[in-house]
């Protein structure tokens, strides 16, 4: 039994793991890069295996980095199902295809230009006919029901308390007659969440695969947020301005109109417009109306509810710009609205519209309320940048940049620590994934001191043995990560090692010459690397 981790390994985004037992190869997550430019171009690179040999895809959660790739999974072969909650299966039909959109319209626009320049013509990622093709294998699942997703693998979907449907995954694989368990945290959600749950307590693994993407940050003034929130609101409205919210479709957004709307009925915010300016968002609000059973509190579907694409007469300030012209149209407020807008991360969609009309202008608030990965728009903005690129055009950053911590959809350092204290056992083993540096190095230590395991940071396309008693690792090939390289490749040279090091352990084996080979290997693989 192994693991090999294909993304979201020493990063943040592009979740990918892949399980490998005696018969049966999984993934746990399709995920798309996000970020910077070098991290996005992985998107395009050949899958680091063989799609054709999937079995099946285990799904955590509807967020593009976790699901985003699962089309591109399809066209390159892949005939399996999809296990997921019945949330996530519906989110994932509306995300997907949005997803695909963008790369079509990202690809038509950089085609324009290497057709006039004479360079080679691109190929979408995937298109949105990939991303419909795909959506009728995925299988939706309940919470804590025990499926047997194949001979000696089962599996339990918990509550994340992430985004709506969202599931920390528990999977039980016997092997020769031995059982081992590795449990997946998919993003980790904060507790005491407007809508959602707090996520589960798992009582025992051998395995832990869990996320850090605030492995280094506290969330302070959590519960303030509401205050904090009421207050820009005021001075942004004193200021006569708008207050430009770039936030996330799923969850991010319809917490936000769900907050608003109590802010509002207890009088501490002034009777202001709010625009929720995302198709998409206004899309993933009807999914949470439909599986409202995982809301928390029961008005939720009545606060934020649609009604043949209108809010409800319980929330009057509350508006959904679907057309492009309502959209536009709110280009030419001047002030006195709030604009809820995606991407959450600024670099795609019409938020970079209500950015570039309102970042200049002193009057109007920039509120983030959401993680903003290196290289973004937002982070660009987060970090003080005076002066932006915003399509094509140079925009002065001179409104009020302002973030509230407590919005987050993961659980911080704290959240992290406790939920891994709270196991009955402690796991075996634990592997950081989904984190920036820091982040990781700074939750191992955290880990290790108040839990007293000393967790391990995989890197990208490294590959662990999980089915000997202490762990090994079997391969490591970081440096053919970001080429094209053929899968058959990568497995050959798994295939060479691991038969070098059989041999090696045989009685009477000349194991210098078996050292020498193995470096050699190692450095045909780099050098591949380097041609790549
Ligand atoms: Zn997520």
């Amino acid at each position: 039994m192994k693991i090999a981790f294909y993304g979201a390994a020493g990063t943040v985004t592009g979740s990918c793991f892949l399980v490998k037992t005696e018969n049966t190869n999984f993934l746990v997550d399709c995920g798309m890069f996000q970020g910077s430019k070098e991290l996005k171009e992985r998107n395009y690179d050949k899958f680091l295996f063989n799609p054709e040999e999937i079995d099946f895809v285990l799904l955590t959660h509807a967020h593009v980095d976790h699901c985003g790739l699962i089309p591109k999974l399809y066209k390159f072969g892949f005939q399996g199902p999809v296990y997921a909650t019945k949330a996530t299966s519906e989110l994932c039909a509306v995300v997907l295809p949005d997803s695909a959109h963008i790369q079509e319209m990202e690809v038509e626009r950089k085609n324009r230009k290497n057709l006039r320049s004479g360079r080679p013509l691109l190929e979408p990622i995937y298109t949105v006919m990939d991303a419909e093709a795909c959506l009728d294998k995925f299988k939706g699942v309940s919470y804590e029901e025990m499926i047997e997703v194949s001979p000696g693998i089962k599996v339990v979907f918990q509550d994340a308390g992430h985004v709506l449907g969202s599931a920390i995954i528990e999977i039980c694989i016997t092997e020769d007659g031995i059982e081992k368990k590795i449990v997946f945290t998919g993003d980790l959600g904060n507790i005491n969440q407007p809508i959602l749950d707090d996520p589960t307590n798992i009582k025992k693994t051998d395995v832990l695969v869990m996320e850090s993407t605030y492995g280094n940050r506290y969330h302070f003034n959590a519960d303030n947020k509401l205050e904090e929130l009421a207050s820009v609101i005021k001075a942004t409205m004193k200021k006569g301005g708008n207050l430009i919210v770039p936030s996330f479709a799923v969850e991010r957004t319809q917490d936000l109109i769900y907050e608003l709307k109590v802010l509002l009925d207890e009088g501490k915010i002034p009777s202001v417009n709010i625009y929720v300016d995302s198709p998409m968002a206004i899309e993933a609000t009807q999914v949470f109306i439909n599986n409202h059973e995982f809301c928390t509190d029961e008005r939720f579907a009545k606060v934020c509810g649609l009604e043949g694409k209108k809010c409800f007469e319980e929330f009057k300030n509350l508006h959904y710009a679907l057309s492009v012209e309502d959209s536009m149209a709110l280009n030419r407020l001047k002030g006195g609205a709030i604009i809820i807008s995606a991407s959450g991360m600024a670099d795609a969609g019409r938020i970079k519209h209500h950015l570039k009309h309102n970042l200049w202008r002193q009057e109007s608030t920039i509120l983030f309320v959401g993680y903003q990965a290196q290289g973004t728009l937002g982070r660009r903005i987060l970090e003080g940048e005076k002066k932006v690129r915003i399509h094509g055009e140079e925009v002065a950053v001179k409104a009020d940049i302002v973030k509230i911590e407590g919005f987050s959809a993961h659980a911080d350092q704290k959240g992290l620590v406790e939920w891994v204290k709270a196991f009955n056992e402690k796991p075996k083993e634990i592997f950081l994934v989904h984190g920036e540096e820091a982040a990781l190095d700074n939750l191992q230590r955290v880990i290790a001191g108040e839990v007293g395991i000393q967790a391990r940071i995989p890197e990208i396309g490294s590959q662990y043995d999980l089915s000997q008693e202490s762990l090994s690792k079997v391969a490591t090939f970081e440096q053919l990560s970001h080429v094209q390289i053929k899968p058959e490749l990568n497995e050959a040279f798994i295939a060479i090692k691991e038969q070098l090091e059989d041999i090696a352990k045989m009685p009477g084996k000349d194991t210098r010459t078996l050292q020498r080979l193995l470096a050699q290997v190692n450095e045909i693989e780099r050098e591949i690397g380097k041609v790549g």
